[in-house]
């Protein structure tokens, strides 16, 4: 089934239309009827965010990847000619301006790479609405059910998807826009009106927003669900959320997780499990979009089960289309395609941790003290540590000197009353020995500090890493740091030196 739709698709969408598809196949001799099977699709090359990234000569390269027929092709078309006959003619160019013509523009995330511009047609918003709707259904909603969106408002993802998934299911929804837009307080009263059943968000955020909550005695009894997206979630924020949620008088809260990203135009939820269990993965929608598992190497594609890179392919985008688009994402579970043990359902899933690649190698983290430290594991590490509400990683040069070497501070908010030199020593050590690299020092915070560290209620994305750095300091190349850095042709990278 996945074939043949993929097979329409190219024939019928993305070869006539897309400048950049109907080039790339050209060239590689390739047409639709290439595509007997999904095995065929390696076939076609990968496309990466470089791909879509503006060059001298190309300033606008994303613009190729946009389906955009010329009228006088689409008034030719067989479907469009019964169409205009049976509907009349301004019926037909209705439709048509629906499924092609660009109505909303969303800009992909991230912290350091240039937002890319993605266009979606009315076509592609009733999509985004269903694979919303589908979220919705599979993290276990019900019609009666009334929700907050406290996704930071922006031509994101995750705010718009949020939307219309609610407005879709058909819950009652209500959009704060986020820490920045309404502040904790402003979020906090539509808590205290809506009397939400299900809060959705990112993770660091609403792990505030429940801390907050819980300090003002607030009750949200009603509370069933706790939906995160935007950030990675481990078990450790899982734990602290529902034992926040319990001190909101909420006792039994499933704290599940999507992945999503705006070249996608969708999102994919884990559905709710048993808290002594682990969560199942993402379910996928294989009637709108298939996605490989790739060695992210060789770009081979792997067998179901193998940890590897996601690739996702759309089955029915207009507006800004990517084929064997490479997210940058690693899972370490691999796809599976057994019925899913918590709900049943029979679509495939994502399974294991997933690692966004992309921000490892924004943040310039991958090399600290000469070994290669991935930066996933720690944020799973610091998530995970006992006595530990919220954490920050700070990069600061010593002595705020441009020229001096790199310092790590480690800013910790407590959750209980634990003594601070052993949590210290704990947590030095709990770094040590997974990543080989410890902090300068660790430093100790109230909640109202680490609000403010973590920039909530100011910043866009709160924020669990800052890099301090002058940056000037950098771009002279003078530094110790940088010197050893080229020295081992490790451009790029930053070594850090950490006193003991
Ligand atoms: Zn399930």
């Amino acid at each position: 089934m996945q074939a043949a739709k993929l097979r329409r698709y190219l024939r019928d969408v993305v070869l006539p239309y897309s400048p950049q598809y109907r080039e790339m196949f050209r060239s590689h001799g390739l047409t639709a009827d290439d595509f007997s099977s999904i095995d065929d699709l390696r076939k076609l090359p990968f496309t990466s965010k470089s791909d879509l990234l503006p060059t001298t000569e190309k300033p606008a390269r994303f613009k190729d990847f946009i389906i955009a027929p010329e009228p006088s092709e689409l008034a030719r078309r067989p479907g469009t000619i019964c169409r205009a006959l049976l509907h009349g003619r301004a019926q037909v160019q209705k439709e048509l301006g629906d499924e092609f013509r660009p109505r909303l523009i969303l800009f992909t995330t991230g912290r350091a790479a240039e937002p890319l511009a993605f266009c979606l047609t009315q076509h592609d918003i009733n999509n985004l609405a269903e694979a919303g709707r589908r979220v919705m259904d599979v993290c276990g909603a019900r019609p009666e059910f009334r929700m907050i969106n406290a996704f930071p408002f922006a031509p994101h993802l995750a705010f718009w998807l949020t939307h219309y998934a609610g407005t879709e299911f058909g819950v009652l929804v209500t959009s704060t826009g986020g820490g920045k837009v309404m502040g904790t307080e402003g979020n906090l009263r539509l808590v205290r009106k809506l009397i939400p059943d299900v809060i959705i968000g990112v993770p660091t955020f609403v792990y505030h927003l429940l801390h907050q909550a819980a300090d003002e005695g607030l009750r949200c009894e009603n509370l069933k669900k706790i939906v995160l997206g935007g950030e990675k979630v481990s078990d450790g924020l899982r734990h602290k959320l529902r034992d926040l949620a319990r001190e909101v008088g909420a006792s039994d809260v499933d704290v599940l997780s999507t992945y999503g990203f705006t070249e996608a135009k969708m999102a994919f939820a884990e559905c709710p499990y048993p808290h002594d269990q682990s969560p199942s993965g993402y379910h996928l929608y294989p009637d709108m979009a298939i996605v490989e598992i790739v060695d992210p190497k060789s770009g081979e594609p792997l067998p179901s089960g193998s940890p590897g890179e996601i690739v996702f392919t759309p089955l029915d985008a207009r507006g800004s289309a990517v084929l064997r688009y490479r997210t940058g994402d690693c899972t370490d579970g691999g796809l599976t395609y057994k019925p899913c043990p918590h709900c049943g359902r029979s679509v495939p899933r994502i399974t294991g941790k997933i690692s966004r690649v992309s921000e490892i190698r924004e943040m310039n983290l991958d090399k600290l003290k000469g070994t290669l430290v991935d930066f996933n594991q720690l944020e799973h590490i610091l998530d995970d540590a006992p006595h530990v509400g919220a954490w920050q990683l700070e990069l600061r040069k010593l002595n705020n000197d441009p020229h001096e070497v790199d310092e790590i501070i480690l800013h910790v908010q407590k959750s209980d009353g634990t003594d601070d030199d052993e949590l210290s020593h704990g947590l030095r050590d709990r770094m040590f020995n997974h990543t080989e690299i410890h902090p300068n020092r660790v430093e100790f915070h109230n909640i109202e500090e680490m609000r403010r560290l973590q920039g909530v209620g100011v910043v866009m994305k709160e924020q669990k890493v800052v890099d301090h750095r002058p940056k000037n300091g950098e771009a002279s190349g003078a530094s110790p740091a940088k010197s050893n850095s080229s020295a081992n042709g490790s451009n790029g990278q930053h070594k850090f030196v950490t006193s003991a």
